[in-house]
């Protein structure tokens, strides 16, 4: 144990600017603002990580800092949030920006609270049906992210993933890119510079060397290869569902829509790239050029 020696005022005032130099530090993204020993530690609880250059966790870890210094982390009924449980988080939230760097934070830049819940978040439901009539309901979510903020997560989901490796479907037997933090920053993706109201379609703003030479064109191809890679997916569904075929290996859930095929695909490219690269090669390349993958020139 660390013990350190009263300093009285001096004491008060240098724990002061070293806690201010820290946090000067991580905010221009210097990876020593946080401590070897709690970078360490975390990045011990995610085993399923890709394996990493050091100077490409080194980047992670900037990024972390800096988007730790950017949110404001609350826990709901009672949920205490330590350094810890915020880094695990940041870690898989800034994992799929780290070839982007920096810049990329701006992704995240539409809100600032995260909430970790200690159970499965309860969003209040209002719909009104075909008849006019209005239905007020609860439903149960194991995450949120919201237009403007903040992202809900159930911390238990964002334990189940951590402890699953975040690659092991719960029978063990086949490899699945399930990750509730990306997936729910990967929605946080698809809604930033959207008008307010306006849905997540799985279409993000493209990032400026991909709108080269032709924006318009850029846009079209994203939405082109993304909804061919859907219908291939759903397709996969329905052979499974109705005739018994093998399961799809990305969860069936992104068939649902454009935006749920974009966070489930942002999830299993982050966790396991090269299985998604055999099961969606197009998506993948195209996942590559937008997170800036080095190898994307070898997958495109
Ligand atoms: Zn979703």
């Amino acid at each position: 144990m660390v013990t350190t020696p009263r300093l009285g005022l001096l004491g008060h005032w240098w724990r002061l600017l070293q806690r201010w130099g820290r946090r000067w530090r991580a905010a221009r993204g210097d990876p020593t603002a946080i401590p070897d020993g709690l970078w360490e530690h975390v990045r011990q609880a995610l085993p399923w990580l890709p394996a990493m250059e050091p100077s490409e966790e080194l980047r992670l870890r900037a990024l972390c800092a800096a988007f730790l210094m950017r949110k404001q982390f609350s826990g709901a009924h009672g949920l205490r949030v330590n350094d810890h449980m915020a880094l695990l988080v940041a870690i898989q939230a800034c994992l799929p920006l780290r070839h982007r760097g920096l810049s990329a934070l701006a992704w995240y830049d539409d809100f600032v609270g995260i909430v970790l819940h200690p159970a499965d978040v309860i969003a209040p439901r209002r719909l009104r049906d075909e008849a006019g009539v209005i239905h007020e309901y609860d439903e149960e979510l194991a995450g949120e992210a919201m237009q403007g903020g903040p992202i809900l997560l159930s911390w238990p989901r964002v334990l189940g993933h951590t402890a699953h490796g975040g690659v092991t479907a719960p029978s063990g037997a086949e490899a699945v890119g399930h990750n509730l933090v990306i997936h729910e920053f990967a929605h946080a993706i698809d809604m930033h510079g959207k008008a307010l109201g306006q849905a997540p379609d799985g279409c993000p703003l493209l990032p400026a060397d991909m709108l080269r030479p032709d924006p318009t064109a850029a846009r079209l191809r994203w939405r082109a290869v993304l909804h061919a890679a859907l219908d291939e997916h759903r397709r996969r569904v329905a052979l499974h569902e109705r005739f018994g075929a093998p399961a799809p290996w990305l969860d069936a859930y992104g068939a649902t829509s454009p935006a749920e095929f974009f966070a489930v695909a942002c999830e299993a490219y982050s966790v396991d790239r090269a299985r998604l690269a055999v099961e969606h090669p197009d998506l993948t390349a195209q996942l590559d050029a937008f997170f800036a993958h080095p190898q994307r020139s070898a997958s495109q």
